[in-house]
């Protein structure tokens, strides 16, 4: 287990975050989405404990992309960093793992909406489940 909590933050170092219970999941997304969001293949994301997020520097810098459907998509507004996604009642859910400053001592353990994976980036051959969209509940 990492020493806790955990620390995190933007590329420009304007946001700063600690998270203090450990994650909870952690898996790939391949849908277009997140293809967008972060110009690459997929996004990788940690489930948190509800309520394990503290924004320690910058609370003023995370702004939301909110799409009609689906969780809010937080990041830092001077240099574009993913940070996390939180639901409409604020409550942040699924932090990036890249925005952690050290192993967030969690792998990710599936990858979802693979059906619409990027055709120029094959999606490893790491055995992990993959789901043509949302895992199974
Ligand atoms: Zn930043
Ligand atoms: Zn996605």
């Amino acid at each position: 287990m990492p020493d806790l909590p955990l620390t995190g933050g933007c590329l420009c170092g304007g946001v700063h975050f600690e998270v203090d219970a450990p994650l909870v999941s952690a898996s790939y997304c391949h849908c277009t989405r997140c293809q967008r969001r972060t110009g690459t293949a997929a996004s990788v994301q940690g489930r948190i404990a509800p309520g394990s997020l503290r924004i320690t520097r910058g609370e003023e810098l995370v702004r939301a992309f909110r799409p009609p459907d689906g969780f809010a998509k937080m990041f830092c507004a001077d240099c574009g960093s993913a940070l996390w996604s939180q639901s409409a009642d604020g409550e942040v859910m699924s932090v990036r793992l890249g925005a952690f400053d050290t192993d967030p001592g969690i792998r990710p353990s599936f990858h979802q909406f693979v059906a619409y994976a990027a055709p120029w980036e094959p999606i490893p051959d790491d055995g992990l489940p993959r789901y043509a969209e949302r895992p199974p509940a």
